[in-house]
């Protein structure tokens, strides 16, 4: 028998985001910082600590959704094997890549029983594309949605939306749900250590569905109640899209997620900036679910204890923020 993960504000907890590693084929500009430095490989969970780490959240906690991210989780060699290992924990499985090597791996993750996939683009245009992810690549990865899509997968497409950076670009992704049966995810800039974050860069759910709602009618979709998107769908159109309004309208009290760095540090919220190191004391033969239990109580009430990203408090955000940029994190 499983004990929720309730926090002291008396939310409950379900779903765990798993960073595989901390490395990247891509650099990207508001998630990476230049002088980024990564683990070695020893500091790194294995394969076999994923797992039993994964399951101590759904055996004793009925933590019931996983997602794998990174960095970028394809370039591991075994996250292949990762996924197939955690689908045998029989709850909803998910990866997110910038799908730059997808078509190599594609067929042996549908294999290992993975249904869903979210694919990070935020330009059609390959310089800019160039530009944002300090890589060459569009090409490919525009070629890997369409075949993850080919292949049956149901593939949500996230955007990071910067104001002056790619902003003029939404429509060209609305529109990519008018043929396509898929879920494009708008997401606010958020503020990690060294991405050069501020307020006057982020553009707005707002400013979004004014921009949407001046070309195309739309309507508002039922959203899951733990769901951190906003979902619409064009009247029609296969596809739907959603705001993830993290900046201006922060959805803390619903939010169900817990997360875990690539070595191991479990951490209560995206912004959090205190940590419990879970692989740690696996390794020392400890039994970590009292560890986790007390990570979670430790929540803060929102943004893992920031001050609201309004205009007048960005000094204090920039000050308070996490040294982790969100490659290490996991996103
Ligand atoms: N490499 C994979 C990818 O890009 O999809 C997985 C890791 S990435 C950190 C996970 C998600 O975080 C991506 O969709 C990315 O666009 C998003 N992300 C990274 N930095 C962000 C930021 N500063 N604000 C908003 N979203 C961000
Ligand atoms: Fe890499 Fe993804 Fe971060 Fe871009 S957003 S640098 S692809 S981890």
């Amino acid at each position: 028998m499983s004990t929720p993960l309730t926090d002291r504000h008396q939310r409950v907890h379900r779903s765990l985001r798993i960073s595989v590693v901390d490395k990247c084929d891509l650099r990207c500009t508001y998630c990476m910082p230049e002088d980024q430095h990564f683990l070695r490989r020893e500091e790194l969970m294995t394969r076999e600590e994923i797992h039993a780490i994964a399951r101590v959240f759904v055996d004793h906690f009925g933590i019931n959704k996983i997602r794998l991210t990174g960095g970028e989780p394809l370039v591991r060699p075994d996250t292949v094997a990762i996924v197939r290992d955690l689908t045998q924990l029989n709850i909803p499985l998910g990866l997110t890549t910038n799908a730059m090597t997808l078509d190599r791996h594609l067929e042996g993750l549908i294999d290992g029983g993975l249904k869903s996939i979210n694919i990070s683009l935020d330009t059609f245009d390959a310089e800019r594309f160039k530009k944002i992810t300090r890589r060459d690549g569009f090409e490919k990865v525009h070629a890997n949605i369409l075949l993850a899509l080919e292949r049956g997968m149901r593939v949500k497409v996230n955007m990071v939306v910067m104001r002056s950076v790619n902003d003029d670009e939404l429509l060209r992704f609305v529109e990519l749900t008018q043929h396509y049966p898929i879920h494009v995810r708008f997401i606010e800039f958020m503020p990690f250590a060294g991405n050069h974050w501020g307020r006057e860069r982020v553009y707005t759910y707002a400013e979004m569905l004014g921009r949407i709602g001046s070309e195309h009618s739309f309507e508002k979709l039922t959203d899951d109640p733990h769901s951190t998107a906003k979902a619409y769908r064009v009247a029609d159109w296969l596809g739907t899209f959603a705001v993830i309004s993290t900046v201006t309208e922060p959805f803390c009290g619903s939010c169900d997620r817990l997360r875990l760095t690539a070595e191991g540090k479990m951490r209560n919220c995206l912004f959090s900036r205190e940590e419990t190191d879970l692989l740690s004391a696996l390794r020392r033969g400890e039994d970590i679910a009292p560890l986790i239990e007390a990570n979670v109580l430790a929540k803060h009430a929102m943004l893992g204890g920031l001050p609201p990203f309004k205009p007048e408090s960005q000094e204090e955000v920039l000050h308070d923020l996490s040294v982790r940029p969100m490659v290490s994190i996991g996103g």
